[in-house]
């Protein structure tokens, strides 16, 4: 796909309304007051003047766009070529493919690159970051679900032949993201990849994971439309991965009153709005889940995920259960447990208080009066969007406890407000 004609403006006008209420949205004055309050949520930190150009732009805290302002995003950067990293069904599906061919045709010379599985591969991510140094762009924009945003990442960062990349990722050679500004426009609501400095990366069978501030998107277009063609069980199983990961967020020993703050606001989107966005989709709904992941995102960027994701990964790569899913189905064990903290097991320096008061704010975001009530509520959602919650549901036989217990990564249970041993582990999925 290419086009290359002097740049030039679409659409009525170039002067940017800004909304009433908190003078810094623009686009966002015709929305009903409800909509405006969760945005206010969403934009709290990304507050104007945009850039401080005393910094370098990995330091730039990320900004906020919609769909219908890419093109003067584009413009006001005086960008002319754009390396477009896309999963190929979601941009066909979204409504992106079209948006960008109207780029190409109006206003930038754009490279496509789509040749990558979902839970990016090593040579996937080399191939993008040869397709990416040998293209003249000026920015990298990410179009898809976390494995675009992913090989996105990675295209930044990772030489262009195997055997270096493959050092950089067991973190045996230094490595560097490129400068050049890096845009996430997600069309999935849920692992929130736009929102963290992580990337993913599988090689040899075994996953890695890369981590730098320059990783970070400068600018993320959240919006709802492009969601709107996802599909039920996609948007289940994504947005499960959201909910649990506002829930984990909140009650990790990593997490700041900050981080807490996104995650509370997240687990509140998450929770009312994944039902009917699974089963009755509109787009009130479906931008509540957009703004539900990022703000899980960027709560676990700070917090990292515990217990229940460290369960998770075994019951992916040996059941082949979706992520979002396989994290979702020990999440309520994981609430009883850790709201069962003692002295003898705690797991956090801020003491057992904080850790009683984290759980109290996690059952109050799901609407319930006590912790029974809260897990009633949350096996009820994940059953209702096509989850289970116990291994068994999924036809997994008990047998496999042992092996699930082992397989945890011990780094994300060390961010678990309660000590787990490997005895416990086997309980909490026994019961
Ligand atoms: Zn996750």
């Amino acid at each position: 796909m290419a086009g290359g004609v002097a740049p030039r403006f679409i659409g009525k006008s170039r002067v940017r309304r800004l909304c009433a209420v908190c003078r810094r949205m623009p686009g966002y004055e015709t929305l009903p007051l409800r909509m405006h309050r969760r945005l206010r949520v969403v934009v709290r930190g990304y507050s104007l003047p945009i850039f401080d150009m005393s910094r370098s732009l990995s330091d730039q805290p990320t900004r906020l766009s919609q769909l219908s302002e890419l093109q003067n995003e584009l413009a006001a950067a005086s960008v002319r070529s754009i390396f477009v990293v896309a999963d190929a069904v979601a941009f066909r599906e979204s409504g992106a493919a079209d948006f960008v061919q109207r780029i190409a045709a109006s206003h930038a010379q754009v490279t496509l690159f789509q040749d990558f599985q979902a839970n990016p591969q090593l040579e996937d991510a080399v191939h993008a970051a040869s397709a990416f140094a040998n293209s003249d762009a000026d920015v990298i924009v990410a179009v898809g679900g976390g494995s675009a945003i992913d090989i996105a990442k990675l295209a930044r960062s990772i030489a262009t032949d195997n055997t270096l990349a493959f050092q950089q990722i067991r973190g045996t050679q230094s490595w560097q993201p490129d400068g050049r500004p890096f845009w996430a426009v997600p069309t999935t609501s849920g692992s929130g990849s736009e929102a963290t400095q992580f990337a993913v990366v599988y090689a040899q069978g075994q996953k890695y994971s890369l981590s730098h501030p320059g990783l970070r998107a400068n600018l993320v277009v959240l919006d709802a439309e492009l969601t709107m063609s996802c599909p039920p069980r996609l948007t289940a199983s994504c947005g499960l991965d959201a909910l649990c990961q506002a829930v984990e967020s909140m009650w990790s020993n990593q997490a700041t009153e900050d981080s807490v703050i996104d995650a509370e606001q997240a687990l509140r989107l998450a929770f009312s709005s994944l039902r009917q966005a699974v089963h009755a989709p509109n787009k009130q709904v479906r931008q509540a889940m957009i703004e539900a992941a990022h703000l899980a995102g960027r709560a676990i960027q700070v917090s990292k995920t515990t217990a229940p994701h460290a369960l998770s990964y075994y019951l992916t790569s040996q059941f082949g259960i979706p992520h979002g899913f396989a994290v979702a189905t020990n999440l309520v064990r994981c609430l009883s447990f850790n709201a069962e903290v003692s002295e003898q097991n705690l797991n956090e320096d801020r003491g057992l208080t904080h850790v009683r008061q984290q759980i109290q704010r996690i059952v109050e975001a799901c609407g319930a009066a006590t912790l029974t009530e809260a897990a009633e509520r949350l096996n009820s959602l994940i059953v209702d969007v096509g989850g289970q919650t116990s291994i068994v549901g999924w036809d997994i036989s008990n047998d496999q406890i042992p092996a699930i217990a082992a397989s945890v990564n011990v780094q994300r249970l060390q961010n678990n407000p309660r000590k787990a041993t490997s005895a416990d582990l086997i309980r909490l999925l026994s019961d």
